[in-house]
């Protein structure tokens, strides 16, 4: 027994790669270049809702455990009343850079509880340190280049999102130096430590102060003020709510826990996200934007928007539009170009190739249309080690690039406060697995050598 009453604890070493990855420098340049774009097309889905509405509420019929629920939960929140139009997002948006079209393309935009920025740049130190000190060479030498080896800024960046977030609230509603971020998290978090560096990053560089809470503690444990809707935590007025949770529908196992998500999301605090933030991450939001009627509705010009463009892959629905009739046929007659992928996040969820025609046989042809089809990308294969559970593996090895931003917006009136990069990642794989979640346990966290 440790003090506080804490049952022992173990702790799993992150999987990590033991060198880092080429990666074309000009297509991460890209990927940066294109991030606030991306921050702006999404705060305008969210902030011109009642399309995203409309778009969320057919797909909850198909998809009642999740994102059904969190609809729901956002239309009894509307009820109780949303006090704080303002949102702040950290998101992830991921790519891998594709083999036959040679540019990346992207695999998903995160808006809900992005993780690895804290440990990303621990790994990227790490394989810096190596090189430093010559510990990849025999000689002593260094092996990379000095300018390809980067280190990413992500924990300070998704630090410096949340600051903008306090600082917009403590000026509205509060005064300097007075509130808190509450990082709301899984009962059992597996990932405290990479979220760690964020909450250290937040006191040393700002002076900010946050407190943890599991998810379904909430209820019990915070006090609403019924008049201001102010949010405080043992005595501390909290400025920010931060979700590190609430992402998946196994965290939502009793009708309480969504109480809690509800009563967060009708206070005074800032969200990150809202619920309407989450809602805007769906697959199904990713695979209505390829459609450049739907994109020019919400980003109808910016300086970025044919290079934000130039990363879509092919995203066809499975419902029963015109666009559907031919993915149904694609699905079956050439599955070993798809990954079909329902309105989840967190990794292990999506049907890969040959596996397709089986499960959507396995399945009521209306269940189709909680499902996006998407065209595989081709990343190129890269050697490298890893190292898993204390055992080092040596493997051909694919990767992902995830580029954090953070922007804070208002919901009603689109109003942009703040909208920035904020460092990036690489996770790699192995080459033949089809999967790539670090926590999922199918990739590691790499760095990148720019090339
Ligand atoms: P999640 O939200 O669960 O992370 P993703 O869309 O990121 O779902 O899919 C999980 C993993 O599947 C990715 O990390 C990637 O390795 C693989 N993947 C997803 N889409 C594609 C694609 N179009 N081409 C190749 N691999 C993909
Ligand atoms: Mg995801
Ligand atoms: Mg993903």
């Amino acid at each position: 027994m440790y003090p506080n009453g804490y049952k022992e604890y173990q702790a799993n070493l992150a999987p990590l790669t033991l060198f880092p990855t080429p990666f074309p420098r000009i297509e991460f340049e890209k990927a940066k270049s294109i991030a606030t774009a991306y921050n702006k097309l999404y705060a305008n889905i969210v902030s011109q809702h009642q399309w995203l509405l409309d778009a969320v509420r057919s797909l909850s019929e198909f998809d009642t455990t999740f994102t059904g629920k969190l609809y729901q939960c956002y239309l009894e929140a509307e009820k109780r009343g949303i006090v704080q139009p303002v949102a702040l997002g950290l998101v992830r948006s991921d790519y891998m850079y594709d083999t036959v079209s040679k540019v990346i393309k992207q695999v998903e935009y995160n808006t809900v509880s992005v993780s690895f920025a804290g440990i990303s740049r621990e790994v990227g130190k790490l394989h810096k340190f190596l090189n430093d000190s010559g510990l990849y060479t025999k000689s002593g030498e260094k092996y990379y280049g000095e300018d390809g080896l980067i280190v990413s800024d992500a924990a300070d960046g998704l630090a410096r999102g949340l600051r903008e977030a306090v600082s917009y609230y403590e000026r509205t509603h509060s005064s300097p130096g007075k509130t808190i971020v509450l990082f709301v998290v899984q009962p059992n978090e597996r990932n405290a430590f990479d979220q760690r560096h964020i909450e250290y990053s937040l006191f040393e560089k700002f002076g900010i102060v946050s407190k943890r809470i599991e998810l379904p503690d909430v209820t019990a444990s915070v006090k609403v003020d019924n008049q201001t809707r102010k949010l405080f935590y043992q005595d501390r007025e909290v400025s920010v709510v931060y979700y590190r949770s609430a992402y998946g529908p196994g965290e939502f196992t009793k009708k309480e826990t969504w109480d809690c998500r509800i009563l967060l999301e009708s206070t005074l605090a800032i969200k990150c996200p809202s619920l309407l933030v989450q809602l805007s991450g769906a697959k199904k939001i990713q695979q209505l934007l390829t459609s450049t009627a739907i994109l020019d509705k919400f980003l109808p010009t910016d300086e970025k928007k044919a290079d934000l463009v130039s990363t879509f892959c092919k995203i066809y629905p499975l419902d029963d539009s015109e666009d559907a009739t031919i993915a149904k046929k694609l699905a079956f007659e050439k599955p070993e170009n798809f990954v079909l992928k329902p309105q989840r996040e967190g990794g292990g969820n999506n049907i890969y190739k040959e596996e397709i025609p089986g499960f959507l046989k396995s399945i009521p042809e209306k269940d189709w249309a909680g499902f996006i089809l998407m065209e595989l990308i081709h990343p190129p294969v890269a050697k490298n080690v890893m190292l898993r559970d204390g055992e080092l593996l040596r493997s051909g090895t694919v990767s992902e690039l995830g580029v954090y931003g953070s922007f804070l917006f208002n919901e009603k009136t689109g109003k942009i406060i703040h909208n920035e990069y904020q460092g990036h990642l690489l996770r790699s794989k192995i080459s033949s697995s089809n999967e790539g979640g670090v926590a999922a346990g199918y990739g590691c966290v790499d760095s990148l050598y720019l090339i």
